[in-house]
């Protein structure tokens, strides 16, 4: 079967938008709910986790026992899509992303979604809250549900959306959009090529190093991006 189209994966966290403040909120919330706790130890962020596995650090952190972490995700996930107004006040759109990601969305033969360590309805209040979800086949994307990391998460995407579009996609006609070193390593394990962008904690040659087919330092130059996919995902 001739391939006839691409997909485009976006990360969404220091990528296409920024709610660390909201973010961390939530996760005092969360562990203060639990244990009471009067000083909540926050895990480091940025470095593209899933949420299982952030969760799991944050209980860890702060004294809890594993056990509650279904209870801990179920009060991360309420926290993060009870509040869209909030998130907007508290977050940002990056720099470039929406001219970005509409330029892509926009691509012929071109299926847009995300490859988020975020559970899927924490993902969904994002880019609604962001006004970012009219760029994306939400319904194709991946997810904190599919994995511990972003091999899973990548992986989980391309097979729903393939199933979606009735195609294949695989690393030669599939990009991962992205700004940690988990969606360079993990966005190849999984079958796709990597553009990164050095919006998060990684710098630049870092994010070369460990193989993004191009880095770019932030999302602003439009037609370099679409480029990029472009030459980068063969029809
Ligand atoms: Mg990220």
């Amino acid at each position: 079967m001739v391939n006839n189209r691409r997909l485009v994966l976006w990360d969404i966290d220091r990528t296409l938008i920024r709610s660390t403040g909201f973010d961390r909120h939530v996760y005092v919330y969360t562990i203060t709910r639990l244990a009471g706790a009067d000083q909540v130890r926050l895990p480091p962020g940025g470095t593209g986790r899933t949420e299982t596995v952030i969760v799991e650090e944050l209980l860890k952190a702060n004294g809890v026992a594993p056990a509650l972490l279904p209870e801990a995700l179920k009060l991360v996930e309420q926290g993060l899509t009870g509040d869209l107004r909030k998130m907007r006040a508290m977050g940002r759109t990056m720099p470039g992303a929406r001219a970005a990601l509409a330029a892509t969305a926009g691509l012929p033969h071109t299926v847009t979604t995300v490859a988020t360590g975020n559970l899927r309805r924490v993902a969904h209040a994002k880019v609604t809250a962001f006004g970012l979800a009219e760029y994306l086949d939400l319904e194709a994307g991946g997810y904190a549900e599919d994995g511990r990391d972003k091999t899973a998460v990548v992986a989980g995407a391309r097979e729903r959306a393939g199933r979606r579009h009735g195609t294949t996609f695989s690393a030669a006609n599939t990009i991962l959009v992205g700004d940690s070193l988990s969606d360079v390593i993990g966005g190849a394990a999984g079958g796709a090529k990597v553009l990164a962008t050095a919006t998060g904690t990684a710098t630049a040659a870092e994010l070369a190093a460990a193989g993004a087919a191009l880095v770019v330092p932030d999302l602003t130059d439009t037609s370099r991006i679409v480029d990029a996919i472009n030459k980068l995902t063969a029809l």
